[in-house]
């Protein structure tokens, strides 16, 4: 079957044909690949078409597809038993792992997605200091339990609208979302809630909205402010976990947040989340403390044993390496789209980037919303059917990978300069 039968075959039972609304090609037109197999930074779907994936899997795959260690590891593991519902020795290693590698946190407790793990955190948060309100802020996704699926109200005091139907509206009034890289609307949600708000959950660097950087000092008043009133302050690390440095943006900027949630590449591209930070909060958690949380399939073994094996390999490689090729993949794509006098702002952070087609400086949600996405999905489009796969939406990161090499980069810049000039 073809990309097209698979599509109509698979929208007859599951709702739109995805298990995910991202894989969905809404916003750029057309049908999604359904993907046969990978091996390293090529995914192949069902025609047997070839594609250089810069989406690897929304970031788990960092090392590329089908890694041959984390292969053989899970292929030992599922040899002993995929699921036990008891503790294993893998669990520590894991947690150790992730204790050694973030500065800020001294125990984790795994889970089986980022959803899980930043509601958790959440709960916690509130569990901790007793109360309900959250802050967030637009643009940036931590997954999708309620209080966290709220979109912006405008200006500081309007209280969250749900960003989904489904979420009562109870819920969602007690989550504040403010723009990014807002100090003074932090400030004044403080001056106005201060005393009810648990805790300020916060993406270090946007990758949610494309990449967006935080500005020199948010975080660090993130970390004054939440400190000042008694909140907590959670760093969303599901993307930049192990990606823009072995543990995450807060080793690179030296900012301890109370708590840390992490996903995607902890699981080698099995299903996993996990959270963590300071003892004394996480021992909050159920059994030794009252706010309760679980999971019949947290600290898999299969989802360890790849997780495992993934930091392992990971904690030899040198980062530069792949973010040098991205700036590479950036300071070309910018220069063909000088070239051509299309307005193209590339933001990157590490091994994430992303094109937004608008002249303007983007710096939060509504900077990015000024991008055109009509363009943006003709450019996929281009580039795509050039056998490059990018996110299929104006708003996601390019995420590299170490299996990208030097001749898939070259391959892509052409692709691009091709595309371009489809495009004007
Ligand atoms: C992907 C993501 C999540 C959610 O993780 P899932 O495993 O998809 O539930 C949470 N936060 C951030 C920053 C993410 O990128």
């Amino acid at each position: 079957m073809n990309n097209n039968e698979l599509f109509t075959r698979a929208a007859k039972v599951i709702p739109g044909g995805v298990n995910s609304p991202v894989r969905a090609f809404r916003s750029v037109g057309g049908t999604p690949l359904f993907i046969r197999e990978a091996s390293g930074s090529k995914m192949v779907d069902s025609e047997g078409r070839a594609y250089i994936d810069y989406v690897c899997s929304w970031g788990p795959m960092i090392l590329g597809h089908a890694h041959p260690d984390v292969v053989a590891a899970i292929r030992e593991a599922v040899g002993k038993g995929a699921s036990f519902g008891a503790p294993t020795e893998l669990e520590i290693e894991m947690a150790e792992r992730v204790v050694a590698a973030f500065p800020s946190i001294e125990a984790v407790r795994m889970v089986s997605s980022g959803t899980e793990a930043t509601m958790t955190a959440i709960r916690l948060a509130r569990g901790w200091t007793g109360r309900d309100r959250i802050v967030k802020f637009n643009g940036c996704y931590h997954g999708h339990a309620d209080s966290l699926l709220v979109k912006a109200g405008s200006g500081v005091a309007t209280l969250g609208i749900p960003g989904s139907p489904g979420i009562p509206r109870v819920l969602a009034g007690l989550t504040l979302s403010l723009a990014y890289n807002d100090l003074d609307a932090v400030k004044a949600a403080f001056a106005r809630y201060g005393q009810d708000i648990a805790c300020i959950i916060v993406e270090p660097v946007a990758a949610n909205m494309g990449v967006v950087m935080p500005k020199p000092g948010f975080l660090e008043g993130l970390r004054e402010i939440t400190a000042a009133n008694g909140s907590l302050l959670i760093f969303d690390e599901v993307i930049t976990g192990f990606r823009l440095a072995y543990g995450g943006w807060q080793t690179i900027t030296g900012i301890r947040p109370d708590l840390t949630c992490l996903g995607k590449i902890i699981g080698g591209g099995l299903p996993v989340g996990a959270m963590g930070g300071k003892r004394e909060i996480m021992e909050h958690l159920a059994p030794v403390g009252p706010v309760y949380q679980a999971g019949t399939l947290s600290g898999n073994p299969l989802a360890m044993t790849a997780g495992i094996k993934t930091l392992d390999i990971l904690k030899k490689k040198n980062y530069t390496e792949i973010e040098e090729k991205t700036v590479r993949l950036r300071n070309a794509f910018q220069e063909l789209f000088d070239r051509a006098g299309l307005p193209v702002r590339i933001n990157h952070a590490g091994s994430l980037f992303t094109l937004f087609f608008t002249e303007r400086e983007v710096v939060d949600y509504a900077s990015a919303q000024g991008s055109n996405a009509e363009l943006f999905a003709r450019f996929f489009q281009g580039m795509l059917a050039r056998g490059i796969n990018l996110a299929p939406a104006q708003f996601e990161a390019g995420f590299v990978s170490f299996a990208h090499t030097d001749d898939d980069i070259e391959k892509t810049i052409a692709a691009c300069e091709k595309t371009i000039k489809t495009l004007r």
